[in-house]
């Protein structure tokens, strides 16, 4: 049990920005879905109870209302999609209707868990099978996702997002992304273009800051996908959960060309796996001997291919900047 009090935003799939869709704007303090050649946006009360589904057209496809303890109100159909109560899926299987608190499973028809609480010695004065310290009004339990969005996400970068996950998971380099979901701790994911950062893992706000459509060329005329690059700060951050001290104490030791032991740890095996199996190095090649390397814009988070600038506007909106333009130059006339 994570006992969190209220009027907070929580939950993977959280976007807090306004969308437009068709010829009006929709806050967005909810979660977003793709299915069915369709966006569906969960409308979620202050407690991240998921209490409608409306799809991108505005057509209302389910509703939920809930007792304290997330019992479902009425029929409570099934609906369009299983989150509920909490934003947790509720297992409808056999008729048991438990929800799914990752940790452990809830029942909230009785108001327990059916096994004990992981976190129980933090809490010795409670019984280890009490939801939200049997206080469901004032505590939320946002236990589960440990990788949530940033304040302020926008819906093109979590579509980012999950294109580039899709990819990591269809080539077996999502397993450093899943332990941080895992993770007892929770850790944010923040689109590096909106805060003008360069992809990076802060410590300090337990963010990782990337930019879906920014590849790097190293010095060893390699191209790394956004996704590698992705992977590589989510190699910083797992190293950051694992042991904190050991992290620290690696971006403390200045390396000359790699700038810190923990760049070139990152580099030297987690990114150059990662690099294999994303077919932008061969087996036997290293994707760089340094931690330089010159940025490029990319057709999509999972493509090496450079855009042109046309293709790049179209795709934004934006104009390229002139030093990404003289970064294309270079890398052209490298290779020509
Ligand atoms: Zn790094």
């Amino acid at each position: 049990m994570q006992c969190v009090r209220q009027h907070r935003n929580f939950g993977f799939g959280k976007v807090t920005d306004r969308l437009h869709i068709g010829n009006r704007w929709m806050l967005l303090g909810m979660q977003t879905y793709y299915a069915d050649g369709a966006y569906h946006f969960n409308i979620t009360d202050y407690q991240g109870n998921i209490r409608a589904v409306i799809r991108e057209d505005g057509t209302l496809e389910d509703t939920n209302n809930y007792y304290p303890y997330g019992g479902l109100m009425g029929s409570g159909s099934m609906g369009v999609q299983p989150y509920k109560y909490g934003g947790k899926e509720l297992d409808r299987e056999n008729g048991l209707d438990l929800y799914d608190s990752h940790a452990r499973m809830y029942d909230p028809i009785i108001g327990r868990t059916t096994t004990i609480d992981p976190l129980a010695e933090k809490y010795t004065h409670l019984s280890p099978y009490l939801w939200c310290a049997a206080n469901p009004l004032k505590y939320v339990d946002p236990s589960g996702k440990k990788l949530r969005f940033a304040k302020g996400t926008t819906l093109p970068f979590v579509v980012n997002f999950y294109t580039a996950t899709l990819f990591m998971k269809q080539n077996g380099t999502f397993d450093n992304i899943q332990k941080i979901i895992d993770s007892p701790n929770v850790y944010y994911i923040a689109d590096g273009s909106q805060f003008f950062k360069p992809n990076q893992f802060n410590g300090i706000k337990k963010t990782i800051f990337w930019n879906p459509n920014v590849g790097l060329i190293t010095t060893k005329n390699k191209l790394l996908s956004p996704a590698t690059m992705l992977d590589h700060e989510f190699q910083h951050c797992v190293n950051y959960e694992v042991d904190k001290n050991k992290y620290i104490n690696q971006i403390d030791i200045e390396n000359e060309v790699y700038t810190t032991e923990e760049e070139k740890s990152v580099i030297e095996n987690r990114e150059r796996q990662t690099a294999i199996k994303h077919n932008e190095i061969n087996n036997n090649e290293k994707t760089r001997e340094d931690h330089f390397g010159q940025e490029f814009y990319t057709r999509t988070p999972s493509s090496t291919t450079i855009v042109t600038d046309i293709d790049y506007i179209f795709r934004t909106g934006k104009m390229l900047l002139t030093r990404n333009k003289n970064k294309l130059k270079q890398y052209r006339s490298n290779h020509n």
